[in-house]
């Protein structure tokens, strides 16, 4: 299915930006010379929020979500950077198990199902995701896709 990308991310923004914390905003920026790719839009679009309401919950208030996706080559790569509480180096190896829980989240409540299904959600897309977090800091999740 061709599926505007843009269009795509662009609805999701305005959707998640109604469950940000005060002043949290988030910014969609899309590089490429196309936006048109082949991939299950609502699989796309849940793993997507699944990733963004994440980036609420662990960030603080008066923060930016990044969201960018681009098109490069026969890639599209879709990233969701936030300035949160970031995972536990140690911990990080077990991020996509069911029920996981980094033992730095305190009373933010969770079951630790989102990302466990955004992993299979990927998979059935014949793409990739990995992640990049550095405690204190922030946290940043790439969607890869051979197109
Ligand atoms: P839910 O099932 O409601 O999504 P959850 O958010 O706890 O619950 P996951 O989305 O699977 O579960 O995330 C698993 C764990 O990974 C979280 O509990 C948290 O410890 C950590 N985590 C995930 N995303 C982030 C992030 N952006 N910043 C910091 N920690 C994160
Ligand atoms: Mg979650």
């Amino acid at each position: 299915e061709q599926v505007n990308l843009i269009k795509l991310a662009e609805d999701i923004t305005e959707e998640m930006q109604l469950l940000a914390k005060q002043n949290q905003h988030i910014v969609y920026q899309h590089t490429g010379s196309t936006a048109i790719v082949n991939i299950d839009p609502n699989l796309l679009k849940n793993s997507i929020i699944n990733l963004i309401s994440n980036a609420i919950k662990y960030s603080g208030e008066n923060t930016f979500i990044e969201f960018n996706s681009e098109i490069q080559d026969e890639y599209c790569i879709i990233t969701v950077k936030d300035n949160g509480i970031g995972i536990p180096e140690e911990e990080q190896k077990n991020l996509f198990e069911p029920f996981f829980r980094a033992n730095n989240t305190g009373n933010i409540p969770g079951t630790g199902l989102g990302l466990n299904i955004v992993k299979r959600y990927v998979h059935l897309m014949n793409g990739e995701v990995s992640c990049i977090s550095d405690p204190n800091k922030g946290t940043v999740f790439t969607l890869t896709f051979r197109l």
